[in-house]
Order: structure tokens, then sequence, then C-alpha cells
């Protein structure tokens, strides 16, 4: 197993430690405070006065399964953006982190029972499924050449060949494709499952992050009565603060299937060995979202993700034998090499010898993927940081980065850049000698 989104960042540790001088710009980082993204003004305020109330709540235990004032409020909140949602304060689990959610919801399932995941995939869910499965993950297709909506064909054929399945994973928006799901793809997903008598988990982390005209489709509302269906969601992203560790999932339609609703309470029963989950965001939560401030930072935060998505789309569009897929949602975008124009003997010049020599002996393993291999030499020669598309189950070779850009000017400087290496990597096979390129190629971020 190889968690490429950690594995890059002990890469460049040591890449720096080999030559200090290298500029780093982490396209990889999927946290927007790393990426110099402040929190609203009015959150630390709302802290602060929560945490100096008398009786110190902010700093005890709460309820094994959340903080019931703060779950009766996401029924209420929910319901804004869902009219139909009609979930009790029971249904609600607060989880220290979705991740901490995910985790649960795979350790629960039971023996031999799988849930199918997407490819590519973020890497916790296809990761926590298998570990808890003992085998590997199971895949359904993402389909670049339709802007990485579900292949149907491909889930319904999987879902016919591997009767131990019983759920269906749906990360929307997309996570790391940044596609935002149909309402037409949601409704055949659901369509399936009822066929097949599968639920559907639903992770919804990015709900609310969504931009270029698109609309988030509620998997609630089509979902509704028709199959079981399990929605998570949490404050990491959209606030964001993803150190708060807080998230929640939500069980829905559970009168539909008793085993449905045995599989919740045990869900609710591991959360409650871990005693509760964290205590301040929970209570601070409901004050962060019904701030009369918070639509206007979101739709600041929006049109930022939004204007970099096209930026750089169209910068990466014009890299020939790269596909380059706009994103709608999310901060991520999986741009993917097209087929055969990777090889093992392209290369990027590398100007410090002895990062040069230790990048020669990572890439000269003869099991490395295709895109790892580019994401290593892209690295080392313009400090430019982004995760291997293999690194989330995906068959295609490319790499996922992040829209999280500050500043225009430097996001154009370092995609501009970015493109102009693909180009000479991709070339550098054609007849070059390596000395021949380190002389003509100037990057234009350094
Ligand atoms: N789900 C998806 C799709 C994510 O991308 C992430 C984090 O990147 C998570 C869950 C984990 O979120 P949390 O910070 O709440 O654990």
């Amino acid at each position: 197993m190889r968690y490429e989104i950690r594995e890059i960042v002990d890469f460049v540790q040591r890449i720096q430690e080999l030559d200090p001088l290298l500029h780093i710009e982490n396209e990889n980082i999927g946290d927007p405070i790393a990426k110099g993204w402040p929190v609203p003004p009015f959150l630390p305020d709302l802290i602060a006065q929560e945490m100096a109330k008398p009786g110190y709540k902010v700093f005890g235990y709460t309820h094994s399964r959340g903080n019931p004032e703060t779950r009766k409020w996401i029924c209420r909140y929910v319901k804004r953006f869902c009219p139909s949602f009609d979930l009790d304060s029971e249904d609600i689990l607060m989880t220290s982190g979705l991740g901490a959610g995910i985790s649960a919801m795979y350790h629960m399932l039971g023996k031999g029972k799988r849930v199918i995941q997407p490819s590519p995939s973020y890497p916790t869910h296809a990761f926590m499924e298998a570990f808890a499965a003992g085998e590997e993950s199971i895949s359904y297709r993402l389909d670049p050449n339709n802007g990485w909506q579900p292949d149907l064909q491909d889930l319904e054929q999987k879902i016919v060949n591997h009767p131990e399945i019983v759920g269906i994973l749906l990360i929307n928006p997309n996570n790391p494709t940044g596609a935002v799901y149909s309402k037409k793809t949601l409704e055949s997903i659901v369509k399936i499952a009822e066929k097949y008598e599968l639920m559907i988990i639903s992770d919804e982390i990015y709900f609310r992050m969504i931009y270029n005209a698109h609309q988030h489709a509620q998997i609630t509302e089509i979902a509704k009565s028709r199959v079981p269906l399990i929605v998570m969601r949490g404050l990491s992203k959209d606030v964001p603060w993803p150190g708060a560790r807080c998230g929640w999932l939500e069980f829905h339609n559970q009168h539909l299937d008793k085993d449905f609703k045995v599989y919740c309470e045990s869900i609710k029963k591991r959360i409650l060995m871990e005693v509760c989950s964290v205590t301040l965001p929970q209570i601070v939560m409901p004050q962060i979202y019904d701030h009369p401030d918070f639509e206007d930072w979101m739709a600041h935060y929006l049109k930022s993700l939004e204007d970099n998505s096209n930026q750089i789309t169209k910068i990466l569009s014009s890299v020939k034998g790269l596909k380059v897929n706009r994103t709608n949602g999310a901060f991520y975008m999986l741009p993917i090499f097209e087929e055969g124009v990777l090889s093992d003997r392209q290369s990027l010049p590398i100007a410090n010898e002895k990062v040069r020599v230790f990048v020669e002996e990572k890439v000269s393993s003869p099991d490395i993927p295709l895109d790892k291999r580019f994401v290593y030499y892209l690295a080392a020669a313009t400090g430019v940081i982004v995760v291997p598309a293999s690194g989330f189950f995906s068959s295609y070779d490319g790499f996922r980065l992040t829209t999280l850009n500050r500043d225009p000017k430097r996001r154009d400087e370092i995609y501009l850049g970015l493109a102009k290496a693909i180009e000479t990597y991709l070339n550098s096979d054609k007849g070059q000698s390596s000395q021949q390129h380190k002389s003509e190629v100037e990057w234009s971020f350094d």
C-alpha cells in the first residue's frame, strides 16, 4: 500500500534537504490553510467567546453521537438546501473529521461485504474499505471522456460480477477529479442501487463548493424512500477548518431495510468506543454557518476557485499530449496524459547534482508508475509538486493538482512553467540529449 498524498511530502522533504535553495510550490495540498487561505474573519472571535463561557463546556466530553443541539441544528441546516430532508437528530452521527467516519463505516460493514469504489478515488476511502475487507478494492470507472462522470455500464457490470458488493460509494463533488455529478447521473445510480438492492454512500464534504454555474444535485431527494443512503459532510473544506476534525454522517431511509438499520446502529456504537468526537468545533459550527457574513465569505472563496479552475484549464489544455477536464466543484483537477505519450526514457534536467542522483535512483525502480516518474522529475527540476494519478487508484496516467492558489499572477507563472515542463518532458526522449535541453529551458517561475 502506498499513500502517495503523504509519500510525495517525504520525497519533497528529502530533495529540499539535498537542495535547500530549491523553491517549492505545493500544488499537491488539499488543505486551504496550508495554501495560505485565512479562516472567515469572524471565526476566531466565535471560538474565543465559546471558550470564555462559564462552565467551560467546550473543554469537556460531549455526547458520544455528537452534541445534541448541534445534531438538531444540522437537521434544520441541511433542510435549507434539501427541502425533503426529514431526518431526526438521532440519525446524525458526529465524527472526529470525516476520516474517522470513513474508517468506522467500512470497519462495521461485516465480513465478505464490499462497497464498490470510484476509480480514480480519494485513497482514504479505497484503502479503508480494502483494509476492512482484507482484499483489494473493487472499483468502477470514472470516464475522462465524459467529464469524469461515472461509467454506468462498467458500474453495473462490476456489480453483476461481484455479488459481495452491498454498496456504491459516490464522491460528489469529486476528489480527485473536481467533477460534479448531474441529476441524470445520480438518478441512474439510484436505479442501479434499487435494482441490485444496494445502499449508496455519498461523500459530500464539498457539497457547498460548486461553481461555473453548476449546481449540487441532491442524492437525498433522488434516493428518498428508494434506497438506503449514508451522506457524509463536514467543515474541513468549506469553512475551512480541517484541523477542527469535525464531520458527520446522515443515515437516510433506514425504514427500507432492517439490515441497513442494524448497520447504522453498529457504526454509532463503533464511534461510542472513541468516547466522543471533538467538542469545540461541534459547539461553534452552527454559529459559523449561520453567521450573517458566511455567505459572502463562501461567494468570495468560490469565485477564486472558479477563476483558478478556468485559468489552469486554459493553460494546461494547450499542452499537446495532455487531456484536461475543467473542474466545477471542490478544488482538485486531474489532468491525464494521452495513451502512449509517457515512457521510461523521459526526463527533465535537474540542476543540483545530489538531487539528480537521488531522483535517478528513485526512478530506476522497475515498478515505478510512469506518472510517478514524471512527478518526481517535475518536483526536482522545477519545484512544482503534484501527486501522481496512480496514487488515486487511477488507471490513467496523470497528476492531481489543487486549485487553491491565492495570487493570480503567481498561479499563471506556475502553470505556464508547468505547461512548458510537460512539453519538455514529453519531448525529452525524442533525440535530444538532456544536456542540450538543460541550456534551452528556462523555467518561467524561477
Ligand atoms: N472525503 C473526501 C472526499 C476528502 O477529500 C477528504 C479530505 O481531503 C475527506 C473526506 C476527509 O475530511 P476530514 O478532514 O473531515 O477528515
